[in-house]
């Protein structure tokens, strides 16, 4: 009888653990593990080379994405988008003998709490279909401490991206508090602060572009941990906070200005309201950035103010308003929800008092309507509710609100 070897390697089939047999050639357990090694590969490669699409959009389109979302900060989308646009574009450039390289655009802005700084960059990474994660620096700290690595952010990228580290490569972070690891003082006489330069320091590499051994569970980093390396180069980075007190230091610094704006004074005072659309580098650093942190994040940009006006739009107008959100919900139980002007006026002039910005809208709106939501699904007959500022006030007044009554 013929002597059975394997088709591949030759080898026999007493040499072998297992031999396949096909139609007229026989395949060795060593052979077809070797096939298998090499399928692996092949799919490794293929992986690499389709690129991960995003879809870039031009400023415009951008913004007027935006806009359905986001209520008014004209400046900050112009210079957000122009500045996520070319940060797109700068990957799409061939690495070719290209003399000019484009740099790197990270970006920072400055703004009141609850201005939509976390939600402009949210929203600028959903358009984009990149993935995105939320930061906060101040749980960061230098590695040797207690608190998380600085290379703990790009975990929540990691996972935001499905650990397709590809696509993560080209995310966008959003790094909220970014004041809060200021030095505490730009006088260097007084000890420093070393736990928020610290931070700065350990963060200078990840905004410029660096391979970061990354633990993909997240948590310190300890020597038997599996780490995955990510390239920070072609990350967008936008860091964000509220910087209190600064606009003290800008209004000074325009008082005190010898040329130039002491002609302009009528204007400057009539903007006195909203000092941070001067913000420059300068006063980043007078605030306890150190420059080599400024200087890595070279776009810098404001936000306005939410004054009523804003605020109310922001109830009703955007793609997915609260207002919007409520009356879908009523619709859902066969009610009809209205509310009358003089009830979202209330419901505005209750977020400004409490100083509660556009994040306080939802707790008001909710502290006004939870009575009718646990009513009206178990009562077939109101088929309508109005609420107008008599309803809402008395709802209010009953709220927990009362008891947070301000100082
Ligand atoms: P912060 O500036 O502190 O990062 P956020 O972006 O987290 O503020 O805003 C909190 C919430 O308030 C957002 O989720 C959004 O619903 C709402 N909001 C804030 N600003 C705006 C705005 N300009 N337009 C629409 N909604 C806004």
């Amino acid at each position: 009888m013929a002597q059975v070897t394997c088709s591949f390697c030759g080898r026999n089939k007493k040499d072998v653990d297992l031999m396949v047999s096909g139609i007229s050639a026989h395949i060795c357990n060593f052979c077809i593990d070797q096939a298998h090694l090499i399928l692996g590969e092949e799919e490794k490669t293929k992986k690499s080379s389709s690129k991960p699409k995003f879809k870039l959009k031009k400023p415009k389109e951008l913004t007027s994405y935006l806009d359905q979302y986001v209520i008014g900060q004209e400046d900050a989308k112009k210079v957000l988008t122009v500045a996520v646009y070319n940060h797109y574009k700068r990957l799409q450039q061939k690495e070719e003998h290209d003399e000019i390289k484009i740099e790197k655009s990270n970006i920072i802005m400055v703004g009141d709490t609850g201005t939509g700084k976390t939600y402009l960059a949210k929203t600028l990474a959903k358009t984009l279909e990149v993935p995105f994660c939320i930061a906060d620096a101040t749980v960061l700290t230098e590695a040797g401490y207690v608190g998380e690595d600085v290379e703990s952010i790009l975990t929540r990228l990691l996972q935001a991206a499905d650990y397709n580290v590809e696509a993560a490569e080209r995310g966008i972070v959003y790094i909220d508090e970014i004041d809060k690891i200021a030095r505490k003082s730009d006088n260097p006489s007084i000890t420093r602060d070393v736990s928020g330069e610290g931070v700065q320091q350990a963060m200078l590499k990840l905004l410029e572009g660096t391979v970061v051994n990354v633990p993909p569970q997240g948590g310190r980093k300890h020597p038997d941990q599996k780490m995955i390396a990510v390239n920070t180069e072609n990350i967008l980075f936008i860091c964000g906070g509220a910087f209190d007190g600064i606009a003290r230091h800008i209004g000074k610094r325009l008082n005190t200005q010898p040329m130039g704006f002491s002609k302009t004074t009528g204007a400057i005072a009539a903007d006195r309201e909203n000092l941070l659309q001067y913000v420059t580098a300068q006063d980043l650093k007078a605030f306890g950035l150190i420059p080599e942190l400024i200087g890595r994040l070279p776009v810098l940009t404001h936000l306005d103010p939410l004054h009523k006006d804003a605020l109310k739009r922001i109830l009703t107008e955007p793609k997915n308003a609260l207002v919007k959100q409520y009356t879908k919900l009523l619709a859902m139980e066969g009610v009809e929800l209205k509310f009358e002007e003089s009830a979202l006026d209330f419901i505005v002039d209750k977020a400004v008092e409490y100083n509660l910005g556009a994040r306080g809208l939802r707790s008001i709106c909710e502290a006004i309507i939870t009575d009718a939501m646990y009513e009206l699904p178990s009562d077939d007959s109101i088929k309508e509710l109005t609420i107008d500022e008599d309803y809402a006030k008395s709802q209010f007044d009953k709220s927990k609100f009362k008891r947070l009554q301000v100082a």
